[in-house]
């Protein structure tokens, strides 16, 4: 538990700046109110690093991520940035302080406000009281494994290929995430593979069947990715927490986080094996919006709760945060693409001045 500490804010691009400006005023609130002496410090990172530095992750920002507590990060990328060399491009920021730092858990929670329930694409009953957690396993899999490329074979045709490999200590380690997490919740791991058609799956079911003796009060079960989309859409409130690998988690995640109406309203956490972590929003920087005023800042909000609870184990402070939100759309309070027609919608500041109302009390 710890009411002290540094983190590190990397607001990025587009939106980014604008979202992660509500969120520092929160960490404020908390510093002025809740007797918190959080110390927050900002570099660039994505984008704006490039444009400052010549390069999306600048060696000062990385040493600042790692000296920090915890990172916070807005979003990154844009089309400004779009036709530079990929190593240089911001979206290649993430993945070098995700490498770096050693985030090998990624953590998202799909949970639908009960005042946002209109909001979803899915019938109200499908999704009311959604509460899901995705653990995707973040730093292996077929996005870092090798060989990759693509060869031109004698005939003159080219082969792209990547490697799908999974190592039995990777497995292991997001696989204690995903138990211990659940024991938090409701105790239930569904594990996403392809193991009627892959090695590397039936190695992670054998390694998932091992590690969950550890933990004989969660209930595994297993669910092909084939068949776990269909269920998302199906019937979202059979799961609990759901364990999977990179690629999967990425496709899973994202449709998950539509079931709850806004990619606005999505926070996520990355953990490294100490629970030092990285969170920031699902979405991205938003450029269609960017520099309007009119960016939902919740979902930077509620990683900054995430953060509270998972690397500073202050889950009190945590559930602050996440009832102040609450409040706030209680209240009536919509960004636009929380509105339905007819609606009002207000600002990314306003927006913030409300939560932080409800927050102080
Ligand atoms: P996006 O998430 O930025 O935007 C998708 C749509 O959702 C847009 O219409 C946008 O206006 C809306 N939206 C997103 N966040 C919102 C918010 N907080 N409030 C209100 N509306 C919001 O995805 P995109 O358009 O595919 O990508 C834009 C840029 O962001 C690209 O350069 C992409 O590479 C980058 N990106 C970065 C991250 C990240 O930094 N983690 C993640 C995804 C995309």
């Amino acid at each position: 538990m710890a009411k002290t500490g540094k983190i590190a804010i990397l607001p990025g691009d587009g939106i980014g700046p604008e979202v992660t400006h509500e969120a520092i005023r929160v960490l404020e609130t908390l510093n002025d109110h809740f007797g918190c002496q959080y110390e927050c410090v900002e570099a660039p990172v994505g984008g704006a690093a490039y444009d400052l530095h010549g390069h999306p992750l600048p060696g000062a920002t990385l040493e600042l991520a790692r000296s920090s507590d915890a990172v916070l990060l807005g979003a990154v990328g844009g089309p400004k940035w779009e036709a530079i060399q990929r190593d240089h491009r911001p979206e290649r920021a993430l993945l070098s302080l995700r490498a770096e730092l050693g985030l090998f858990a990624n953590l998202r929670p799909a949970l639908l406000f009960p005042e946002l329930a209109s909001a979803s694409t899915l019938k109200a009953d499908v999704v009311s009281g959604l509460d899901i957690l995705i653990v995707r396993e973040l730093t292996g899999g077929i996005y870092f494994g090798k060989p990759r490329g693509i060869r031109v074979e004698e005939d003159q045709t080219r082969t792209g290929f990547n490697t799908l490999v999974y190592n039995e200590t990777e497995i292991e380690r997001i696989a204690h995430v995903a138990f211990a997490v659940a024991r938090k919740r409701d105790g239930r791991v569904c594990s996403v593979d392809k193991a009627n058609v892959m090695e590397v799956s039936e190695l992670w079911r054998e390694v998932f069947e091992q590690t969950a003796r550890k933990y004989p009060d969660v209930e595994l079960s297993h669910m092909y990715i084939d068949n776990a989309c269909m269920q998302l859409v199906r019937a979202p409130k059979q799961f609990d927490v759901i364990a999977t690998t990179n690629l999967f988690g990425d496709i899973l995640s994202d449709a998950a986080s539509m079931l709850t109406g806004s990619i606005g309203m999505l926070p996520s956490a990355s953990l490294d094996s100490n629970n030092k972590g990285m969170y920031e929003p699902v979405h991205g920087s938003a450029p269609d919006i960017a520099d309007q005023d009119k960016a939902n800042p919740l979902a930077t909000i509620l990683s900054v709760a995430m953060m509270l609870r998972m690397t500073f184990g202050e889950g009190d402070l945590a559930d602050k945060i996440e009832s102040a939100v609450k409040t706030t759309l209680a209240a009536g309070h919509r960004t636009a693409d929380l509105c339905n027609s007819g609606e009002n919608p207000i600002s990314t500041s306003a927006m913030g001045n409300a939560v932080l109302k409800a927050l102080a009390g």
